[in-house]
């Protein structure tokens, strides 16, 4: 007879992404034993760091932090992980509503009232989202209101002209990578209320999200501290059932490994989470939002040439665009080497539409684009990379889930609510930069400082 190989530890963590090993990291640390469950051969999850050429790395997941990811900054530090600034010098490109191919100046002189629209706008966005508690977002004082509309039509009733309502358009897809029209209004308010204003959810520069990257790609963040729990990690290890009661909790994985302790912590994206086994079958109102949960579509492109070009011309490398296939671009050479390396994002109908593509008709269409706004260099690229995380089996779908209309106020409590020995971790959960990596080393805090409390350190 054959008998299932067998691991006991005080806590199985389901995940090793960023926030799984947080959370290992912080049971180790208090003295419980974790074992970490993977189901990839990698660990990292959303954070992949891939070479496109012999000593380029490129993040075809997570490539940011900003000024206020006090988490993530003090991660770096401490597992030795050097940072460096986004390159912003220069113009950005702008292709709107018609107008051609126009470099930021003009498109700033041309567009001056559309663009003051657009900054009312986001003024009081951030006034609405100042009501609305992080960690419990249907108790807003108009939680009912907001979450029976969506983000697109709240925009549509603000009297925008049409090159306004395009911009917050693209500025909004560029964070939840769905339309507007999927998204809950009082969602959009939640999300930009876990990163504080809308200037840090949106800009590039002074205080956004994306001001710094990390020396050789975020993936050394995930690989580092792999290392630290490399003894409590197991790798392609999906986990199947979770059988739990009181005190106990059996985990079963894919290939026979039973993992069995005291408690679970789940890291997965909600929808990932629902696709788990459990017995006794989780509460209905958990299920119900895991069915609700959706993850976004994005996906990165990456062109590599022999030198960055366009800065020569004054330009960042950035473009906005309606026509798309991409609607953002972003200069992500590596400081120290040579080469230009861009990277379009493709977001919402966009990943949608031209992720089904076969690659050699992507990058066509995402090379017409390039060429149009940095120049006939463009069209030669030394090397294209991109990643389709919907055909990822153990992500499908990022960046995120996103809370269509109803969802906060009608299931938003099981959210993180753990069910009796099995806690939830993992971006989502988290209050402070949710969707972000600063939420993801959040949510592995407080769910082992869930259980250290539980089961005492
Ligand atoms: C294209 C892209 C760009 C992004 N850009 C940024 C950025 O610039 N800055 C930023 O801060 N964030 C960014 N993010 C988001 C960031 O990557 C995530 O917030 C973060 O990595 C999530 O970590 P997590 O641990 O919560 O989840 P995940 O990374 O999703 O980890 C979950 C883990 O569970 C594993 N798993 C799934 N199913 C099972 C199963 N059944 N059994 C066992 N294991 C399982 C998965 O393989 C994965 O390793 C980006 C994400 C993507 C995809």
């Amino acid at each position: 007879m054959i008998t299932a190989p067998s691991r006991e530890a005080d806590v199985i963590i389901v995940g090793a992404g960023i926030s799984g090993m947080i959370a290992a990291r912080a049971l180790l640390a208090a003295g419980l034993t974790p074992l970490v469950l993977e189901a990839d051969d990698r660990v990292g999850g959303r954070i992949l760091t891939e070479e496109a050429l012999p000593g380029l790395p490129v993040e075809l997941g997570a490539q940011w932090i900003g000024d206020t990811h006090h988490r993530m900054f003090a991660l770096a530090e401490e597992l030795g992980v050097q940072t460096f600034p986004q390159y912003d010098d220069g113009e950005t490109s702008y292709q709107l509503a018609g107008s051609g191919v126009l470099r930021q100046n003009d498109f700033h002189s041309r567009f001056g009232a559309e663009l003051a629209e657009l900054e009312k706008v986001l003024r009081l966005l951030d006034e609405l989202a100042a009501e609305v508690p992080p960690e419990a977002p249907w108790l807003a004082p108009h939680a009912a209101e907001w979450d029976s509309i969506t983000a697109g039509a709240w925009y549509d009733g603000q009297g925008l002209s049409p090159v306004a309502r395009t911009l917050l358009e693209i500025c909004t897809v560029g964070i939840l990578a769905v339309p507007t029209v999927e998204v809950s209004f009082l969602h959009l308010l939640f999300t930009i209320q876990t990163c504080g204003v809308t200037s840090e959810l949106f800009a590039e520069s002074e205080g956004g999200a994306q001001t710094t990257r990390f020396v050789g790609g975020t993936g050394e963040i995930p690989r580092r501290l792999a290392a630290l729990i490399a003894d409590h990690l197991v790798l392609e290890a999906p986990v199947l059932l979770i059988e739990h009661g009181a005190e106990q909790v059996t985990v079963t994985c894919r290939g026979g490994l039973v993992a069995r302790g005291r408690r679970v912590i789940v890291t997965l994206s909600p929808t990932l989470a629902g696709r788990i086994m459990y017995d006794p079958p989780l509460p209905g109102v958990r299920d119900q939002l895991t069915q609700r949960l959706p993850n976004a579509s994005a996906m990165k492109a990456f062109f590599v040439y022999d030198e960055p070009f366009w800065r020569a011309d004054g330009l960042n490398g950035q473009l906005i665009s309606d026509i798309g296939p991409a609607r953002m671009s972003n200069d992500t050479c590596m400081p120290g080497d040579g080469r230009g390396v861009l990277l379009l994002f493709l977001e919402g109908d966009q990943a949608r539409t031209y992720g089904r593509l076969p690659t050699d008709r992507r990058r066509g269409a995402l090379t017409a684009e390039l060429v149009r706004h940095f120049g006939p260099k463009a069209a030669h690229p030394e090397c294209y990379v991109d990643g389709e995380w919907a055909e990822r089996q153990w992500t499908r779908g990022c960046y995120n889930a996103n809370c269509g209309p109803l969802v906060w106020t009608t299931f938003g409590p099981a959210l993180a609510a753990p069910v009796g020995a099995i806690h939830w971790a993992g971006t989502d959960t988290a209050t402070h930069w949710s969707a972000y990596m600063e939420g993801a080393v959040e949510s592995g805090e407080r769910a082992a400082a869930a259980v250290i409390g539980e089961l005492g350190g």
